[in-house]
């Protein structure tokens, strides 16, 4: 049993995000991905959940794939938009079945062009008390955080209470990716302040394409700094310079976060190798 919880209690986690693959090409960038990031030998690695259980299937078989043909920790991720309640306690009993320990609980978003998206179960904290009751003392369960707020909470203050509540029925949080170090440290602290003391493992995404980062960040509420998308746009016609300076900013911000005693670094991969790669051997992680 590898339980994130305990894996965070020794030290800075490294783990690598990645999403199910659509078809057999996407099965070999996936795979090759993997085979080129698990000598890295991370804590853990995610899959996510598509919209309204579209990869239900693809997520359950690429989880249970990581766990029989791999040295990696898989952890699930599951959401309860377009999932009734059996549903989601049948999935998760599904998992812990096969022997996954770890779940990050999710509300989800409603699926791109779905006409009446429905949740029985409404809030993450919801779904946390679900996997607690399905899982017993498997499942180790993390959530979503977001440093600069949700994207559709108007008031920033009961944003910060709900994730309080929130973390403190789960094991451990995961944030959406964002630019500044300012971002996450208030986050904690506005936690803190609120009795909270669960890690929160900071996402981290690299740019290598301006158009696609930008657009990553309207979805998700994260903001580009002005400074970072200005010098990124001088540069857009070419991607390798878009790249390096996506690495050497990526960088910058992980050691920070380290320095700053950040309990880990969640990579989202885009199921690509490389520039995760780079960043990682440019940092010095403390040791358990
Ligand atoms: C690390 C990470 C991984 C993700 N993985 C996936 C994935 O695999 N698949 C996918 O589809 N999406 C994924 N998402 C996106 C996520 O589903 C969306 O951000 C979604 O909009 C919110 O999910 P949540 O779990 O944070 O929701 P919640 O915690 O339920 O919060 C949603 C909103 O409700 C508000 N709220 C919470 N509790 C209360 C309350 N008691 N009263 C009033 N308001 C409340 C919050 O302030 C917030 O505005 C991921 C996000 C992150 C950060």
């Amino acid at each position: 049993m590898t339980r994130i919880d305990h894996l965070l209690a020794q030290g800075p986690t490294i783990s690598f995000e990645f999403f199910p693959p659509r078809n057999e090409d996407g099965a070999r960038v996936l795979w090759k991905a993997l085979a080129e990031l698990e000598p890295l030998q991370p804590s853990f690695v995610s899959v996510t959940y598509g919209a309204g259980g579209s990869t239900r299937e693809r997520t359950h078989r690429l989880v249970v794939d990581l766990l029989e043909r791999t040295s990696l920790t898989p952890m699930a991720h599951l959401t309860a938009v377009n999932h009734t309640r059996q549903e989601l306690g049948d999935i998760l009993t599904r998992y812990r079945d096969a022997a996954v320990d770890n779940v990050l609980a999710l509300r989800g978003d409603p699926p791109r062009g779905a006409e009446d998206p429905f949740w029985e179960l409404e809030r993450a904290a919801d779904l946390v008390e679900l996997a607690r009751e399905a899982g017993g003392e498997r499942f180790s369960i993390g959530v979503a955080a977001h440093p600069e707020g949700h994207p559709l909470a108007s008031d920033l203050s009961a944003d910060r209470s709900h994730l309080a509540a929130k973390l403190q029925l789960a094991d451990f949080g995961v944030t959406q990716f964002f630019f500044r170090l300012d971002d996450y440290l208030r986050m904690v602290e506005d936690l803190a302040a609120r009795g909270c003391d669960r890690p929160v493992i900071p996402g981290i995404m690299p740019v290598t394409n301006v158009r696609q980062i930008e657009r990553f960040a309207e979805l998700s509420g994260a903001e580009v700094p002005v400074e970072l998308a200005a010098r990124l746009h001088t540069v857009e016609d070419d991607p390798a310079e878009v790249r390096r300076i996506g690495v050497e900013v990526a960088t910058q911000l992980c050691q920070d976060l380290l320095d700053a005693g950040a309990p880990g670094l969640h990579f989202y991969t885009l199921n690509r190798s490389s520039a995760t790669r780079e960043i990682h051997a440019n940092l010095t992680v403390p040791g358990p």
